[in-house]
């Protein structure tokens, strides 16, 4: 695996510094966002470094987003939103301050839930 030193999501995969997980499989994992949007914001990265979407190979995005649909519907069940945002900043200039590829699953609780 590709442990690449300073990035605080290798860190997290490899088990280095804590994170409330949501979901785990050999190439994914799915933790709880530090500074949440809303109740329950996720984020989604894959166990190997690839910094952004410029960077993802056809193969990881295939083994990431095969689990998004059920990470969603953990999310789903255990919160109760009335819908979900599934985000993803690339670049700095997009808003990217971590630069290993994430989706950021953003549940919806209506006016007021901090997002949007
Ligand atoms: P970006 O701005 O790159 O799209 O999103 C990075 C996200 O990572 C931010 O929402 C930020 O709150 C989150 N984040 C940064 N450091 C940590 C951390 O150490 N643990 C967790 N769980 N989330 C983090
Ligand atoms: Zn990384």
């Amino acid at each position: 695996m590709s442990m690449h030193e300073n990035c605080i999501f290798c860190k997290i995969v490899n088990g280095d510094i804590p994170a409330a997980k949501v979901f785990e499989n050999e190439h994914v994992l799915a933790f709880l966002d530090i500074s949440q949007v809303s109740k329950g914001h996720t984020l989604v990265i894959p166990k190997l470094h690839q910094e952004n979407i410029f960077e993802l190979k056809p193969e990881t995005a295939k083994e990431l987003f095969s689990v998004v649909p059920k990470i969603s519907n953990a999310i789903k069940e255990a919160y109760q939103p009335l819908g979900l945002n599934i985000l993803n900043n690339n670049g700095e200039i997009a808003g990217q301050t971590v630069f290993h590829y994430h989706l950021h699953l953003i549940p919806r609780y209506g006016k007021g839930d901090g997002f949007g």
